[in-house]
């Protein structure tokens, strides 16, 4: 019977591999397979292979918006995070692979002063993951710069330009597609790399006195009719509520942190509490933000 070890380079597969310790939550179970692409044409080979080979797959990035499930699966992870970070840019116009950190992606346009996505440091995602949820803070979203997608889908290399996404906060259409970005075009602004760097200190000092330490997935909710679900959360008096291992942050109750145990289950289980809490006692319905793993097996991917 064919295998990975057949029609991939083996220094890319890794078996039985915890997700865990693939995601910011630190929650997953093993995987039977796990594809580490190094690069645009790996990351290709890797979707084909999972293909021809049958097998149910998620690219994941950063592993910064999921939930996986505790328990172990036949699921393939492809992982972006180790692909190599050849940035190609022509003056205001940059081209940088998909599983590159949005951090370390920010750092590269503070030398080169390019300016744009500053507000984005210090988010643990990268660029892919980014642009798959328009990822924003601090008054900038990623679709503000974002000029076009290269993506593979249905065997295809393909160029999406923004205008034939829709987005909104924290969302966009291609969540809802089977597309798998391999690189994304950014347009950004000329500014001196002094400014820059300034305006990445302001956010990290705004980021560290707003969020809290921990493994987590970020902000659990969406905002309810513009008002901050951690603000809802917090007059409810749900800080500290708990589920074994998973809490609501003391520092910001958009977040619920594995304190070191949680399983999936926790997590799942808090949520659904503080979903009934809200709604029973206040009529509010809370929409999740975060992924849970499996969730989108109607599409492929
Ligand atoms: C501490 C903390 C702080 C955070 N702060 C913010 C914040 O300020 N603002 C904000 O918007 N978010 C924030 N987040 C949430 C999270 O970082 C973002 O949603 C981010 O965009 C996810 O990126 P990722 O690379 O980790 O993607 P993942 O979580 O790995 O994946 C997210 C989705 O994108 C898909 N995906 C990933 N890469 C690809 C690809 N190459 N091709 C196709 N599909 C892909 C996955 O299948 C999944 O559906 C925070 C999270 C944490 C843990």
């Amino acid at each position: 019977m064919r295998k990975f070890e057949h029609l991939l380079p083996k220094e890319i597969i890794k078996r039985n591999e915890p997700i865990s310790s693939y995601t910011t939550f630190g929650i997953g179970g093993k995987c039977s397979a796990l594809l580490l692409p190094r690069n645009k044409k790996e990351l290709v080979l890797s979707i084909n292979a999972c293909k021809l080979l049958k097998k149910k797959f998620q690219v994941i990035g950063n592993g910064s918006n999921i939930l996986a499930s505790s328990k172990d699966t036949r699921r393939v992870f492809i992982v972006t995070t180790n692909m190599e970070k050849d940035i190609a840019f022509h003056q205001n116009s940059v081209i940088v692979p998909s599983g590159m950190m949005i951090g370390e992606f920010i750092m590269w346009c503070k030398d080169k002063g390019l300016s744009g996505l500053e507000g984005l440091f210090g988010i643990p995602a990268t660029v892919g993951g980014a642009v798959m949820m328009n990822a924003s803070a601090f008054g900038v979203a990623v679709f503000d710069v974002l000029e076009s997608i290269e993506v593979y889908d249905d065997g295809k290399i393909k160029i999406i330009n923004k205008e034939q996404i829709d987005f909104g906060h924290h969302t966009t259409s291609l969540l809802k597609s089977s597309v798998i970005i391999l690189s994304v075009e950014f347009q950004l602004k000329r500014l001196a790399p002094s400014v820059i760097f300034s305006k990445i200190k302001e956010v990290i000092e705004k980021r560290q006195a707003s969020q809290p330490q921990g493994k987590s997935a970020g902000c659990v909710f969406r905002a309810v009719d513009g008002i901050p679900a951690g603000k809802i959360i917090d007059d409810a008096g749900l800080k500290g509520l708990r589920v074994g291992g998973a809490v609501v942050s003391d520092k910001h109750a958009n977040f619920i942190i594995n304190d070191g145990y949680a399983t999936d289950q926790d997590v799942k289980q808090l949520i659904d509490q503080i979903q009934f809490e809200l709604y029973t006692k206040q009529g509010i319905t809370f929409e999740r933000e975060i992924e849970y793993i499996g969730e989108r097996d109607d599409y492929y991917r």
